[in-house]
């Protein structure tokens, strides 16, 4: 995953001109070999501002598919399955979603492939902008977020480092993390809903 992520990016005109500005690091001393993946675009009016797009690209295990865990990686046809009347019980709202054909239903896809699209999308956004740009955008994709937050442990040396080489100034970290319903109607009063905070946003902070 973390490849394909560095493939999308370095596929973008900006990191064509700028290929030192992306990267698919390692992380140290993982059992795993796993990789994290930045990618920086820098605004061309010089400010050292700099906004974090934050993503984790794992996914839960499995076993929450059941009988129907082949499908766990199929989300395509997942949603057909889900279309054709599979017997799988789903929410009212979930319904609605499902008829109207805009949703794919699937492991993954809220939590959270979705938020790193999201992500890459504002950099293709931003990329047409960055002569009046003032500031820097930094995507940041990393692995291990449902367990032990491994990758944003690791990644935390390269922002260090990108901080002290081209003295940035991280001044945001947007979260595109998916949010869980927890009242009937959370945009009504008097429930006000609020992102829970990640470890990954705290590290960042302090
Ligand atoms: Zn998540």
């Amino acid at each position: 995953m973390a490849e394909k992520i560095y493939e999308t990016v370095m596929n973008m005109d900006y990191f064509k001109n700028n290929p030192a500005n992306a990267g698919i690091n390692p992380i140290k001393n993982d059992p795993f070999g796993r990789y994290y993946v930045h990618a920086l675009m820098e605004g061309k009016q010089e400010s050292k501002k700099t906004v974090i797009l934050l993503s984790h690209f794992d996914v839960v295990n499995v076993e929450d598919y059941g009988a129907y865990k082949d499908y766990a990686f199929k989300p395509l046809e997942y949603t057909e399955l889900l279309k054709k009347g599979s017997g799988i019980s789903l929410s009212k709202e979930a319904e609605i979603d499902l008829a109207s054909g805009d949703y794919i239903f699937g492991r993954g896809i809220m939590d959270m492939k979705f938020g790193l699209a999201l992500d890459v999308e504002i950099m293709h956004q931003i990329e047409n902008k960055l002569d009046n740009f003032p500031g820097n955008i930094l995507l940041l994709s990393v692995p291990d977020e449902e367990n032990n937050s491994a990758g944003m442990l690791a990644s935390v040396e390269l922002l260090a480092a990108l901080k002290n080489e081209k003295g940035l100034e991280y001044v945001c970290c947007i979260v595109s993390e998916p949010h869980f319903q927890k009242y009937p109607n959370p945009l009504s009063p008097p429930f006000s809903y609020i992102s829970s905070p990640h470890i990954k946003a705290s590290i960042i902070k302090g």
